[in-house]
């Protein structure tokens, strides 16, 4: 199979040395891109800024805003036969960066003398994904939740069209973000709720390649 996977934050730039961001640290999506290419598949992975070193053997395309994660995306997604994104991508910007460091008196503020910050969302990439894949590819979502976990899944799970979601609780300090090990949920359309018992990230990501594999032989077997 050929496999897209995102990973990481992006970066929102305020200004040349200001931005917004997250806690993905790319653990997951990196143990992915390993579990894929041990597994013998074709593996481009979509990178926000981390610390980590790409496994050897996987295309990287490195990237940092949102903007530049949607493009990299749209641009390889015709040949992909597997997308799993587990980018945490930001979902708002500044809507007016600086080209030139903001200076403190110089910031907009209100009456209250508080610095007004304009931001905009930023393209949604998973949403996006149905103008432009194959109808014979696989999309696999990641919802990170800190409440009402499965509402919020089951809701990703419809808006953004995908075939299978990994709902995981970030509220949590064991798992989820910067930890090496994960409990994931996984979601299905026909409301299917499969859980998977802690484990490694890298466990989670031989698992998951396994499932995709399964799920996609039986998506292609029935087109
Ligand atoms: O941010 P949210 O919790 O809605 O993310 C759910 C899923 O959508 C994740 O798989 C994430 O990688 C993806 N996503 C995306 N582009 C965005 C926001 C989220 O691909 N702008």
């Amino acid at each position: 199979m050929r496999i897209l996977v995102s990973a990481g934050p992006t970066r929102e730039a305020l200004d040349p040395v200001r931005f917004l961001t997250n806690r993905s640290t790319g653990k997951m999506g990196y143990a992915i891109a390993e579990a894929g290419l041990d597994a013998g598949h074709d593996v481009t992975l979509v990178t926000g800024p981390v610390a980590l070193q790409p496994p050897a053997g996987a295309a990287v395309i490195a990237v940092e805003t949102a903007q530049e994660m949607f493009e990299a995306v749209r641009n390889e997604a015709p040949a992909i036969d597997v997308f799993i994104m587990t980018a945490a991508v930001a979902d708002l910007r500044p809507a007016n960066p600086s080209r030139s460091k903001l200076k403190k008196r110089e910031l907009p503020r209100n009456e209250a003398g508080r610095v007004v910050l304009e931001l905009e969302p930023t393209p949604d990439i998973l949403a996006s994904l149905p103008d432009w894949r194959s109808p014979r590819s696989l999309t696999i979502g990641f919802a990170a939740e800190t409440t009402d976990h499965q509402k919020h899944a089951l809701a990703k799970l419809t808006e953004k069209r995908c075939d299978l979601i990994l709902l995981n609780d970030v509220s949590r300090r064991d798992i989820g973000f910067g930890a090496d090990e994960n409990e994931v949920h996984l979601l299905y359309p026909d409301g299917r709720i499969e859980p998977w018992l802690r484990m490694t990230k890298k466990d989670v990501g031989r698992k998951l390649i396994q499932t995709a594999e399964t799920l996609w032989n039986a998506k292609a077997g029935a087109l």
